[in-house]
């Protein structure tokens, strides 16, 4: 679907390609439950004309769907890969801005690995959606669509993007943080992209080793994470306790890691705090991870680090290549470069 909405002539039209991917923005609930409905393009027609009217900026609409629109809390392995490909496909020279209407439950995790996607289009992608759906009262879904037009319109630079409530957010420094209130997404920490991106321009395919997340807790059975760091041979981003601790169990846990570094498996320390950086060389328990092979992952959010992880892990690099990249930030989603032994 395409259109061209209030568009006074001699003044240049912003052209944006919406695509919506499912989420609450667009739910229904026939009495079993919210879950998303197809064909929302009218009334998100409507929005953007509502936008340009208001802002006195003409907007150029091409509008687009998944063919199967979802829950995010569906998403798998594959989607953000396959929704940043289908941006990618739909680009053209006049684009000025792309918006992907999305289920705000892993908005941050397919916003971060979109960014790793997408790190050479020139253009920004914000990624909204909403906690009330479109049309019912209290839906903040209008505002969030506003929102994201308003920051393609006057921040017209690329990067990946969250825009919802009253704030824009880095996709790779952003997470959920309030199930049920406007200002759903936080920035954590500082985001300080690279003056030159580092990315390798390979365009990675569908990552076929898994990549998964585990988290530390008091009482964890190191069976589990013997388990995980089998089942997610591809990679396991390890969230630990403050600056890069968890329990020991006598030397099972780092046995568990040793065993999966000496497979290949690449494992990703970072800490489940919202600000500070892992340093696995202050406590023995840090210390004993990083001999094992672990890799500290800074101050990565553990969305970044998922989708770092699994977005290289998809390029098939040298392990050496891959150690490197993980510890160095490709695009502001690490603050500093953690030390790394090489040996
Ligand atoms: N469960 C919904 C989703 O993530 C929540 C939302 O969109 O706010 O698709």
């Amino acid at each position: 679907m395409s259109s061209a909405l209030e568009a006074p002539v001699g003044q240049r039209e912003l052209s944006i390609d919406i695509l919506y991917t499912g989420g609450t923005f667009g739910m229904v609930d026939h009495g079993d439950g919210l879950h998303p409905r197809k064909g929302i393009g009218e009334e998100i027609a409507t929005v953007v004309r509502e936008f340009a009217a208001g802002s006195g900026i003409p907007v150029g609409l091409r509008y687009t769907e998944l063919d199967e629109v979802i829950d995010s809390a569906n998403a798998d392995h594959d989607t953000a890969r396959r929704i940043a490909a289908r941006v990618r496909s739909r680009l053209t020279d006049h684009c000025d801005g792309v918006i992907v209407i999305h289920g705000t439950d892993t908005m941050a995790y397919v916003g971060a690995r979109m960014a790793f996607e997408l790190h050479d289009i020139p253009v920004p992608v914000m990624l909204t959606g909403a906690q009330i759906p479109l049309g019912q009262r209290g839906s903040d879904a209008r505002d969030n669509l506003w929102m994201a037009l308003d920051s393609i319109a006057n921040q017209p630079g690329p990067g990946t993007f969250i825009a919802f409530g009253a704030a824009v957010h880095p996709a790779v420094r952003a997470s959920k943080r309030s199930a049920d209130g406007y200002d759903a997404f936080v920035t954590l920490r500082k985001y300080t992209p690279p003056a030159t991106r580092a990315l390798p321009a390979a365009w990675p395919g569908e990552t076929t080793s898994p990549v998964g997340l585990f988290t530390a807790f008091p009482g964890m059975d190191p069976d589990l994470l013997d388990v995980a760091l089998r089942i997610y041979h591809g990679g396991v981003v390890l969230e630990c306790y403050g600056a890069g601790t968890m329990p020991m169990h006598g030397s099972a846990t780092v046995e568990a890691v040793r065993r999966a570094a000496d497979r290949g498996t690449p494992v990703v320390v970072i800490t489940h705090c919202d600000s500070g950086s892992v340093d696995l060389a202050l406590y023995r328990p840090g210390r004993a991870l990083l001999d094992a092979g672990a890799l500290p992952g800074g101050d990565m959010t553990r969305e970044a680090a998922l989708a770092k992880l699994s977005y290289l892990a998809a390029l098939n690099l040298p392990s050496t290549e891959l150690r490197r990249m993980l510890t160095t930030n490709l695009l502001g989603e690490l603050t500093d470069h953690p030390h790394i032994d090489e040996n």
